[in-house]
């Protein structure tokens, strides 16, 4: 019996115990399992509406860490793969981040962290204590905004891509921002060039680094009518030179609203355009700007699934915890975007 029909097989035997969840960049042998289907605070925020008190993310771990940190009383959340971590999360460690904020603040200058959400609980709980907030691709300009009106300056992290990229679209030019020099050791000396509006920690997503300004050039010499978008964590010399920019969502969107016969170039994971390609294959082209793959998007495989199915059943699977002393403060960066993103209607 197959991987596949024996999940299926043991799906249905677990029934309304279990609710597996997989992110967009998941391939296609997972998501076939999944009820849920969505980004990750999409998803994160949907486990806590469901009653079934075993969640399965398919994904990687921050993402699973934030569903334990939203999830109800009860509930547990397990990984297929818990060595399957976002690599651009790793780039900002908790402790780090925290002496980076220290030392900027400590000449009584008021730096408000903002840290995308593909950070961990660890990091988002420093995030909270310094009054700063979490933010996604999808509403960054909104929270950047934000942010920017609280204190005397703010930190971007870990994404320098993304951070670059939305305060271009609030007008902010480049003098007013700055990539800060940062080894795990800590920050450069502290210096007069940090009095700037937007501190950038100097991290990206090593998947999206790889599309670059070279493939825009590339499709359009082949497919001269065609229109190109791309995610926000390609670089900005990316973006500058492309259609449309934007989240996850947007992308999906963009591509379901392609006129008949059209050439969509898209430029994310590629496990994504795959599928987008397939689901619109009748009405329109779409390719991608540079098949790009996450490695760790990939560690999730139907065996490893099936697995974790198994320990359930045998009430021995590992649980995704998160530290008390953590939750409350990551949760306070979390609340705060939810509450500024439900003012501005986002
Ligand atoms: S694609 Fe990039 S940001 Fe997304 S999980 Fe992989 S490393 Fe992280």
């Amino acid at each position: 019996m197959s991987f596949s029909h024996q999940i299926s097989e043991l799906k249905k035997q677990l029934g309304n115990r279990i609710l597996i969840t997989g992110h967009h960049y998941q391939s296609d042998s997972i998501i076939q399992h999944c009820d849920i289907i969505g980004d990750s605070l999409e998803l994160a925020r949907k486990v806590a509406q469901e009653n079934a008190p075993h969640i399965i993310f398919c994904g990687v771990y921050f993402m699973a860490e934030s569903a334990a940190l939203l999830a109800r009383q009860g509930q547990s959340v397990h990984m297929p793969d818990t060595e399957a971590n976002c690599v651009m999360s790793q780039q900002a460690p908790a402790d780090l981040a925290r002496r980076v904020l220290q030392r900027l603040c400590a000449k009584g200058r008021k730096i408000i962290p903002l840290a995308y959400v593909n950070t961990s609980v660890s990091l988002k709980a420093v995030v909270g204590e310094f009054g700063g907030a979490v933010c996604t691709s999808a509403n960054a300009q909104v929270m950047l905004d934000w942010a920017l009106r609280q204190g005397d300056g703010v930190l971007f992290l870990p994404d320098r891509h993304l951070g670059r990229n939305t305060a271009k679209k609030l007008g902010l030019s480049p003098q007013d921002w700055r990539i800060l020099s940062i080894t795990l050791q800590g920050m450069e000396q502290e210096s007069s060039r940090n009095d700037v509006p937007l501190l950038l920690w100097p991290g990206c997503c090593a998947i999206h680094a790889k599309i670059r300004h070279q493939h825009i050039a590339a499709i359009r010499s082949q497919y001269p009518d065609c229109r190109i978008a791309v995610h926000p964590e390609c670089s900005p010399e990316v973006v500058d030179h492309v259609d449309a920019a934007g989240s996850t969502s947007f992308l999906i969107e963009y591509a379901r609203q392609a006129a008949p016969g059209e050439t969509i170039i898209i430029g994310t994971e590629n496990n994504l355009v795959e599928r987008l390609r397939k689901r619109h294959e009748t009405h329109c082209t779409i390719l991608p700007l540079r098949a790009v793959s996450c490695s760790h998007m990939g560690k999730t495989t139907e065996a490893k699934l099936l697995q974790l199915l198994e320990d359930i059943s045998q009430d021995k699977a590992p649980v995704i915890s998160i530290a008390a002393e953590q939750a409350q403060h990551a949760k306070n960066s979390l609340t705060r975007m939810l509450d500024v993103c439900a003012k501005a209607s986002v």
